[in-house]
């Protein structure tokens, strides 16, 4: 894989407009073939580490590609196990971002449990930034939203031009469903967070997230109570 020349940001934006419209019907395969092509080393897929669906997906288009996780501080343990076996053996390279503070030391600053008092203040520190710092050397990056988790998400592009980091913005698997992922899953082995299959369909910060109820969105048992349902990565 070459290393592609830096396109500036009017090219970029011009790309993913195009892009977003031609390949909206693409199979997630093609869209990510379509990145690698595109965009070479400066392309990056980025995971929570809830399954590893979109970095297996782009393994198989460019292998060893970049695999950008943010830790927070605040993982649950099964999130880092997740993690560290994808690293193990996946055709990939993953790199692990953090904040610049620790959680120690934003408690000395900020005071403890800041997540909440003002988780927006929280994640904005401890992911937001982070990951507008680790992209700074790529062009695109990958997510694995989907339109189907919630009402937020029902407009995802699968690309589209990402206006606060001036990027092009990825989402191979908008378009499926759960039962999609369930299947791609089950087909090809892909590790996935020990933690879905123990009530825990969206997988966040240990402070932040609780098991869901039957019958309740995916996405509810994220910052419950607190008025949030995103942490301003992907707004
Ligand atoms: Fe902080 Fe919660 Fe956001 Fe994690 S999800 S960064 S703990 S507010």
């Amino acid at each position: 894989m070459t290393t592609l020349q830096a396109h500036s940001a009017d090219e970029l934006r011009a790309l993913a407009e195009t892009a977003g419209r031609e390949l909206e019907e693409a199979e997630p395969l093609d869209i990510l073939r379509w990145a690698a092509d595109t965009f070479g080393k400066r392309f990056c897929v980025t995971s929570s580490m809830e399954d590893a669906v979109v970095a297996h997906l782009a393994s198989r288009v460019m292998p060893g590609v970049d695999v950008v996780f943010l830790d927070t501080g605040y993982h649950f343990p099964e999130t880092l196990g997740t993690r560290d076996a994808v690293a193990a053996v996946m055709d990939v390279n993953v790199i692990t971002l953090t904040p610049r503070q620790t959680v120690a030391e934003q408690d000395a600053e900020y005071g403890p449990r800041l997540h909440d008092r003002d988780p927006d203040l929280c994640c904005a520190l401890r992911k937001v930034k982070p990951l507008q710092e680790g992209l700074a050397g790529y062009s695109a990056w990958a997510t694995g939203l989907r339109r189907d988790e919630s009402p937020t998400r029902a407009n995802t592009p699968v690309v589209g031009w990402d206006e606060k980091r001036r990027k092009v913005k990825v989402s191979p698997i908008a378009r499926w469903t759960q039962d999609d992922v369930d299947r791609y899953v089950a087909e090809h082995g892909v590790i996935t967070n020990l933690l879905l299959m123990d009530g825990y369909p969206s997988i966040g910060c240990a402070p932040c997230t609780r098991r869901v109820a039957e019958g309740e969105d995916a996405r509810a048992g994220r910052w419950a109570g607190r008025g949030k349902t995103e942490c301003g990565l992907h707004g």
